[in-house]
């Protein structure tokens, strides 16, 4: 079948891809950009899904860490448009499809847990809109509802994804270098928690969910062994063998990220994945220390 991809050209796009086309499926891009098996949102919305759309995931997002963006009224215009209209193009798509795909996949975030330090969320934890960033997750969780007709044959799937670890994007793209120059450190005094998943197991989690009729819902994207700030920089500076003993003050997050962003880092919420678990998913890095040992090699 074909597997129609919003944002695929990003980081977890392009691991997902990978995945997918050694599956033999075959794929479509939407995307600002053109390119080989691209269309363009505009596409999208003129002439509807491709034929043989069998599953529909959506990534796209303008990208929230990124430094050189300042924290202005009209980036955060955009990080909720790029999320929220994608989101709700593509539902429209389903709805108006005469044959529907099977699973539309969503990714969202954990931003609508309230940070604590003692709590543990799962997916029947109460959400609420008390910030910027619960109030997006929550707004693109919605975008996702289908009509009647389309609910009865098309499951829906919202990923609420802890921070993706990766080589070659999201937050370790950042990091690496200054860990690799041993001056890393836990931010602040690091025990705020930091939800976290592996790169290869939010792609197989997402796999799981097009192909497994039975995950339907919120399903909470983080690895089964929550880790906090520090224990996450502990592990991140032992697999690159330097020392993490430089903690970065809260304020210069503050002062360079602005107060919203800057408390994706300097605070956090301890979730666990207890959908996926139930449903049975395997998570081939289930530990930090052995996520960011796989993502030094
Ligand atoms: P990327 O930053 O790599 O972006 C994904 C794609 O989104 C881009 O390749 C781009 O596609 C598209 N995009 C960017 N800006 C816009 C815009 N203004 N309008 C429309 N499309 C846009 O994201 P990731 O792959 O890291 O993450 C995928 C999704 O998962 C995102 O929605 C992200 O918020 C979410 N997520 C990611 C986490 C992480 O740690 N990486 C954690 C939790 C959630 P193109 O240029 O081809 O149009």
């Amino acid at each position: 079948g074909n597997i129609v991809i919003g944002g695929g050209t990003g980081f977890v796009g392009k691991h997902l891809i990978n995945a997918l086309k050694n599956k033999n499926y075959a794929i479509t891009v939407i995307s600002r950009m053109p390119g080989p098996q691209h269309i363009s949102w505009n596409d999208l919305n003129k002439s509807g899904l491709p034929q043989g759309t069998f599953a529909v995931v959506n990534l796209a997002g303008q990208n929230v860490m990124d430094f050189k963006q300042r924290w202005s009224a009209g980036f955060k215009q955009n990080v909720f448009n790029s999320r929220i209209n994608t989101t709700s193009a593509l539902a429209k798509a389903i709805n108006e499809a005469s044959v529907k795909p099977q699973a539309f996949i969503s990714m969202s975030g954990v931003g609508a847990y309230k940070p604590d330090k003692s709590t543990q969320y799962t997916e029947s934890s109460h959400v609420s809109n008390f910030d910027f960033f619960s109030k997006l997750v929550l707004e693109w969780e919605k975008a996702t509802s289908l009509n009647n007709e389309a609910q009865k044959q098309c499951r829906v799937v919202s990923i609420r994804s802890g921070v993706v670890l990766g080589r070659d994007g999201g937050m370790i793209k950042q990091l690496y270098l200054p860990f690799f120059l041993g001056l890393g450190g836990p931010i602040g005094d690091g025990s705020q928690f930091l939800p976290w998943i592996h790169i290869a197991d939010l792609v197989n989690l997402i796999i799981f969910a097009i192909e497994n009729n039975k995950v339907k819902g919120i399903i909470n994207g983080v690895a089964p062994s929550p880790c906090t700030n520090k224990e996450f920089s502990n592990a991140f500076a032992k697999a690159l063998r330097r020392p993490a003993c430089i903690p970065v003050p809260k304020l210069v997050f503050n002062i360079m990220l602005g107060n919203d962003r800057a408390k994706m880092v300097t605070e956090g919420q301890k979730v666990l994945p207890q959908r996926a678990q139930e449903l049975g998913f395997k998570f081939q890095y289930p530990t930090v220390s052995e996520a960011c040992l796989n993502i030094v090699k």
